[in-house]
């Protein structure tokens, strides 16, 4: 378009259309084609005002995955920095589950196993105020009378649950 304009100038400027009625022709083409150009210039303008646009929107979104990813990132670093400590507190919980297992005697430790499989994982439970600590329910006058007649070292079962009943100062004994 622009160099179709330009040719009729030229042809204008150089003198080469002598006919009133082709110059005008001419003229009308030319003012058609600068008025045509005036609205694509425009329409380009705006284009390129929207691709400016685009363009910063697409770097805010960058900005913003890049600090998610920086989070996802701290995220993870605090998930594995947790699963490490509960390893080790793992660990160090088996292995003096181990030390004390290793000083009950076999018999003792067996029960106990066959009524943790059968108890939802508690063998044992302590005697906490009369209660229960294992089924939670209170014994009542009568098992407490008949656990204080007991020697310390005799193994003491809760009538209800089953689970072996360790006695301790605050039993209620
Ligand atoms: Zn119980």
């Amino acid at each position: 378009m622009r160099a179709r304009k330009a040719r009729d100038q030229q042809r204008l400027d150089a003198g080469q259309v002598s006919s009133p009625k082709e110059l005008e022709n001419l003229q009308s083409e030319i003012a058609s084609l600068e008025r045509r150009q005036r609205v694509l210039e425009d329409a380009e303008l705006e284009i390129m005002e929207r691709i400016e646009q685009a363009q910063r929107e697409a770097e805010t979104l960058a900005a913003e995955r890049d600090a998610i990813g920086r989070k996802a990132q701290e995220v993870q670093e605090a998930r594995d920095a947790a699963w490490a400590a509960i390893d080790a507190e793992t660990e160090s919980l088996r292995a003096e589950r181990a030390a004390i297992a290793a000083e009950i005697p076999a018999e003792l430790m067996s029960l106990y196993e066959k009524i943790r499989a059968e108890r939802d994982g508690i063998g044992a439970a302590a005697l906490s105020q009369r209660r229960c600590e294992g089924c939670r329910l209170q014994l009542d006058a009568a098992e407490l009378n008949h656990i204080r007649g007991l020697a310390p070292d005799v193994v003491v079962r809760h009538e209800e649950c089953r689970r072996i009943l360790v006695r301790t100062a605050e039993s209620g004994v």
